[in-house]
C-alpha cells in the first residue's frame, strides 16, 4: 500500500512539493485554508469585467531557470510571454534605465557604464544554470561549479559592501542593479540584497523575466493538474 503525505498550503512551494511526492508514488493530499489554490500566485477578477489581476507575484524570472519546474515540465505546460525588456528603472531625470534581454543592447544604452555592466553580468548570465544550481543548493557544501560560485561570490562581496559604489559612473547603471537588489526586501547594500540582485540581473539577460499567459494562477493550476494526474487530491476552504 502506498504511503500517505499531507501538504499544508497550496502556494507554489506546497504544490511543487506535493507534485514531487505524488510522482514518487505517495498518496498526496493538499490542504489549503483559502477558498482557491495558489497562495501568492493567484489571479482574480478584481475590477472591470474581462480583466484578471495577479494579486501577488506577476513576473517570474526564476520560473524558466528553475530546475524543479523544468523537471516537472512546467515550461512546456505554461505559456510564457517574454518581453524584449526584462525590467526598467525610471529615474527623476532622463530616460529610464532598461535591462533588455539582449545584454549588448543594454550595455549600449548604458553608455560609459556599458563595459562595467557587461563585465559584471555576462559571466553570470552565460552560466545561469550553474548559478541557479549554486544558489538553490545548500550553501554549506562544495559547490558543483566552483568557478561560477567564486565569480558570483566575489561580485556579491563587491556589490553587497561599500565597494560597489565605485562600480558605475552613471546613476542609470547603478539604478538598474539597485532596483533588482531591492527585491530582497532587506538592507541595501547587503550581501543578501546583492545576491538577489545579481541573480535577477543574470536572469534578465539569460531567460528573461517572463509573465505567464493568463496570469500567475496558471502556474498553480499547472502544478495542481500534475498532482491530480498522479492521484493526488487538493482540498480548499
Ligand atoms: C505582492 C507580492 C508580489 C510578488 N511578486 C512576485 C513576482 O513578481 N515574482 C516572483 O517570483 N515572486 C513574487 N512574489 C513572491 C511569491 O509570491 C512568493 O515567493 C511565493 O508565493 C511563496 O510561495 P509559498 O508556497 O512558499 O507560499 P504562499 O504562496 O504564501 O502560499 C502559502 C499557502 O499556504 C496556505 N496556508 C497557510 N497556513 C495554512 C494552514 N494552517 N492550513 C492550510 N493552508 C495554509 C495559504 O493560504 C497559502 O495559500 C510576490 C509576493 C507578493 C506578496
Amino acid at each position: 500500500m502506498a504511503a500517505h503525505a499531507t501538504v499544508v498550503g497550496s502556494g507554489p512551494n506546497g504544490l511543487t512539493a506535493a507534485a514531487v511526492l505524488a510522482r514518487a508514488g505517495l498518496r498526496v493530499r493538499v490542504l489549503e485554508a483559502a477558498d482557491t489554490i495558489g497562495g501568492g500566485v493567484r489571479t482574480e477578477a478584481l475590477t472591470l469585467p474581462g480583466f484578471r489581476h495577479d494579486v501577488g507575484s506577476a513576473v517570474h524570472p526564476a520560473a524558466l531557470t528553475s530546475p524543479i519546474f523544468r523537471a516537472l515540465g512546467l515550461h512546456r505546460v505554461v505559456s510564457w510571454l517574454n518581453p524584449d525588456a526584462s525590467y526598467a528603472h525610471p529615474l527623476d531625470r532622463g530616460p529610464a534605465a532598461i535591462a533588455w534581454r539582449d545584454i549588448d543592447r543594454t550595455a549600449d544604452d548604458l553608455g560609459p557604464d556599458g563595459r562595467a555592466w557587461l563585465a559584471m553580468t555576462r559571466p553570470l548570465a552565460r552560466h545561469i544554470n550553474e548559478l541557479v544550481t549554486f544558489t538553490g543548493d545548500q550553501l554549506i557544501r562544495m559547490p558543483r561549479h566552483p568557478l561560477t560560485a567564486v565569480r558570483y561570490g566575489l561580485r556579491v562581496l563587491e556589490q553587497g559592501t561599500g565597494l560597489g559604489a565605485a562600480s558605475f559612473r552613471t546613476p542609470r547603471a547603478a539604478a538598474l542593479l539597485a532596483g533588482a537588489m531591492a527585491h530582497a526586501n532587506t538592507w541595501m547594500p547587503s550581501l543578501a540584497s546583492a545576491a538577489a540582485g545579481l541573480l535577477l540581473t543574470a536572469q534578465a539577460h539569460a531567460g528573461g523575466w517572463p509573465v505567464p499567459h493568463g496570469g500567475a494562477q496558471t502556474i498553480a493550476e499547472a502544478l495542481a493538474a500534475d498532482i491530480r494526474a498522479h492521484g493526488g487530491v487538493i482540498e480548499t476552504g
